[in-house]
Parts: C-alpha cells; structure tokens; sequence
C-alpha cells in the first residue's frame, strides 16, 4: 500500500471511529437511507460489468483450466484505488460489513443481470487455512459470500471446503499446468453438500487464478457438480 493511502485509511479510521454513522469510505455523514456505503461512494465503484460477458477477461483467464459455466469480478482493484481501499478495510481492519456490502451490491447487479450465470443451489467462499483464520479472527469470503446469499437468496456454505495447504506456491502453478496439478490445496469436506448442484464458488481477488483453479478442482470432485465462479476484485483500470 502507498503510504498516502495508508495515512488516508487511518484518517479515516479516526473519523469513523468519531463518527460511526459516517460512509465507510469517503467518511461523510450518511443520509437516513444510506447504510456503510453513501449512494456516491456506490456510484463511483470501478465496476467491470463482466458479469454481462461470457468471455470476459476472468472467465478467459480460467479457460481450459477447470470446466466452469461462468467466471466474473465484480470490480477492478489497482493500488491506491477505491476497491484496495475497501479489501483493506475488510481483510486487516476488521470492517465485516464491507465484505456483507459487497455481496448485496453484487448480489442485486446478478439477480437483475447474472443471465450468464445457472440457477445457482448454492455459494461456498474459498477458506482460510484454520491458522489464518484464527488470526483474523473471520474469513473475508465468508462475508462476501453472506451478502450474495442473502440477495440471491440461496444458502452459503463455509464448511464445504477445507483448506489444508496455508499458501499455494505461485511458482508451481504456470497457466498452462493442467488443473489436476493444483490438487492437495483444499479438500472436499462436506461432498454431499454438492451434489447435484450449482456451485458458485467465491472468493475475494483472482490474481494468477491458482487458488480458484485449486478450490474449484476440488470442488468438481463432487458428484454432478456444475461449478461457477465470482470474485470481489480483479486487476485492471
Ligand atoms: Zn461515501
């Protein structure tokens, strides 16, 4: 992070901690209407609109690596932009409700336009390994995950997948690795959960795609699974 964003995040801090009722992001007071996230922080969101494509530049970048329907981010990240400033928040500043924010936005722009996406059964978020986890304190997909659940109104399941590997070596996992080769990272915990369904697999940035490709391999080891993707967060713009 560039240290005036970070001199920006911990004015903000202050302010918020002043002013609670504040927007999250632009600290401003926040009408009656308005909850976390004032409607202009909102309508400002760098949003990729991938979800109207079905051969946007995530869905692309999994191409030929693990089978799924459908692939999208809901925005673009770069440094010091409104999108790292909001994943910060969530990941290392405790704020949860960014995470649940998120997933309604995202949840509401899929139930209007996510044609692309199946009717989907069920949401399970990329886990943490157990350590990171308890760290945290929470699991940042977990949240993202809550959001869309409760706008597309279909359970989520944080227990499906297990993450028994703290890290993937990026090293290990070039594009063109068959997906089976990313395996051993996550296991199927709860197969039963899956079966027969549509599976939207979420987590919170794709950066190489490894970590997807690995808990979306182990996900297919499910009987009948179909298998979608959604990300808070791709690089770009
Ligand atoms: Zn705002």
């Amino acid at each position: 992070m560039k240290p005036t964003t970070a001199i920006r995040t911990y004015l903000n801090d202050l302010l918020l901690l002043a002013f609670p009722d504040n927007c999250l992001l632009c600290t401003h007071p926040l009408m009656s209407d308005e909850k976390d996230i004032c409607y202009s922080c909102i309508d400002s969101l760098p949003q990729t609109d991938y979800h109207l494509s079905s051969d946007n530049p995530v869905a692309q970048h999994l191409w030929g690596r693990v089978p799924l329907v459908h692939a999208a981010s809901y925005l673009y990240v770069r440094d010091g932009n409104v999108t790292q400033q909001m994943i910060h928040l969530l990941k290392y500043k405790g704020k949860k409700k960014v995470g649940i924010k998120l997933g309604r936005l995202y949840g509401y722009k899929l139930k209007e336009q996510g044609s692309h996406y199946p009717k989907i059964d069920i949401i399970v978020p990329v886990p943490l390994h157990i350590n990171r986890q308890r760290q945290r304190g929470y699991n940042q997909c977990d949240l993202f995950a809550q959001g869309l659940s409760e706008i597309l109104e279909v359970p989520y399941e944080p227990s499906v997948l297990t993450r028994v590997i703290e890290t993937v070596s990026q090293t290990k996992h070039s594009r063109y690795e068959r997906w089976g080769n990313v395996e051993g990272i996550f296991e199927l915990s709860q197969p039963e959960k899956v079966t027969g369904k549509n599976v939207l697999l979420v987590d919170d940035v794709i950066t190489t795609g490894a970590t997807i490709e690995s808990a979306a391999a182990t996900l297919l080891q499910g009987k009948d699974v179909t298998l979608s993707v959604a990300t808070i967060a791709t690089a770009g713009r």
